[in-house]
């Protein structure tokens, strides 16, 4: 590691700092001719680089040396390959999530995962717990609505991704989710990502719309570090100072992040837009970004949607972008996963991967 120290230390400082890096169990030597620029070596252990970088006689860590995040993209490993259900993100496998904003009701939710699944979605989306802005909206249905989900699973034979907000409903939906979701308001909720990093079942981690890539990532770490290494990042757009989108799909941070992570990210143009019409635009853009993914709202009548009516796609237009995302994903040299047609086989298959 090369640490920049502040500008005109006095000796007493020096040594301060010097018998920090001793009891840390680093070697220490000034660069030759300069009192602010020092080479450490020792564990590559973040721990040591954290509280180092959080001194203050330290300016900034011009180089970490051999310390790794798990979350690094390393050359000597393949590009971590997600799973859940009948999904796949990662290693040249894109999958599609689609469905409501919220779980409105039981029959309308088998109809939309039976058009979702036949069109080429893998896994089925609707939060039974909404973050809302405000609370007198509609908050979703709780437990009822996990409910739902568990039989609209076993019925059509699709894997579930859900959202959670509170630690204490943790268990309750990682019983019925393939794929627990992590919202973009509770990005650093660190106490429920330690709980998540413990649930046993695949992560989607929204980026917070104020969070910087570096933050983003950070939570991630969260989930590896505390022993789930299955984590799908997804970039839902950032605030930006323009009213004409809700906010700003970054692209450039899709980019980024496939070379700066081996974890797989996924785009959702449908909070970034905040409107249908540039959906499928913004889809695109997020593959070609190099996202292995896509997470859409849509619904079967999106002017009744009970949240996020003016962004949901229809039942056509979701399939349109199914279709256009194939093809840009083999131009690409990707594979978009499906599900099996026959939904008893695959409510099976579901069912035992998940045993
Ligand atoms: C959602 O996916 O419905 C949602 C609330 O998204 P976000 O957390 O990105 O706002
Ligand atoms: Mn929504």
């Amino acid at each position: 590691m090369l640490l920049r120290l502040q500008a005109g230390l006095q000796d007493p400082q020096l040594e301060s700092i010097l018998a920090l890096c001793k009891d840390l169990g680093l070697t220490t030597s000034f660069l030759e001719g300069r009192r602010d620029l020092v080479q450490v070596d020792g564990p590559a252990d973040p721990r040591i680089l954290v509280r180092l970088e959080g001194h203050p006689l330290v300016r900034n860590v011009i180089d970490r040396g051999d310390v790794r995040w798990q979350v690094d993209a390393d050359p000597d490993r393949a590009e971590t390959v997600v799973t859940a259900g009948h999904a796949r993100f990662g290693g040249g496998w894109v999958s599609i999530a689609a469905g409501p904003c919220a779980v409105e009701d039981e029959a309308r939710m088998t109809a939309i995962a039976r058009d979702v699944k036949e069109r080429g979605a893998t896994l089925l989306r609707g939060g039974a717990y909404k973050p809302r802005t405000s609370p007198y909206a509609f908050q979703g249905l709780g437990e009822v609505g996990l409910e739902i989900l568990a039989r609209v699973k076993a019925d059509v034979g699709i894997g579930i991704v859900t959202e959670v907000m509170d630690t204490r409903d943790v268990d309750k939906v990682a019983a019925v989710a393939d794929m627990v979701q992590v919202g973009a308001r509770n990005m650093a909720n660190y106490p429920l990502l330690r709980e998540l990093a413990k649930c046993g079942r695949p992560v989607m981690l929204k980026r917070g719309f104020g969070a910087t890539v570096s933050e983003f990532l950070g939570a991630a770490e969260y989930l590896l570090e505390g022993g789930n290494p299955n984590v799908v990042l997804c970039e839902r757009g950032v605030r930006g100072f323009d009213s004409v989108t809700r906010d700003m799909l970054d692209v450039g941070a899709i980019a980024h992040l496939e070379t700066a992570t081996h974890l797989p990210v996924i785009g959702d143009p449908s909070h970034a837009a905040g409107r249908a019409d540039l959906v499928p635009n913004l889809a695109r853009a997020a593959l070609a970004a190099g996202a292995d993914g896509l997470m859409v709202e849509v619904h079967d009548a999106p002017e009744e949607a009970r949240s996020d009516a003016g962004q949901a796609l229809s039942m056509a237009r979701f399939g349109a972008l199914v279709e256009r995302s194939r093809a840009l994903a083999e131009l690409l040299g990707k594979r978009v996963a499906v599900c099996p047609s026959s939904s008893e086989d695959n409510a099976d298959r579901i069912g035992m991967e998940f045993a």
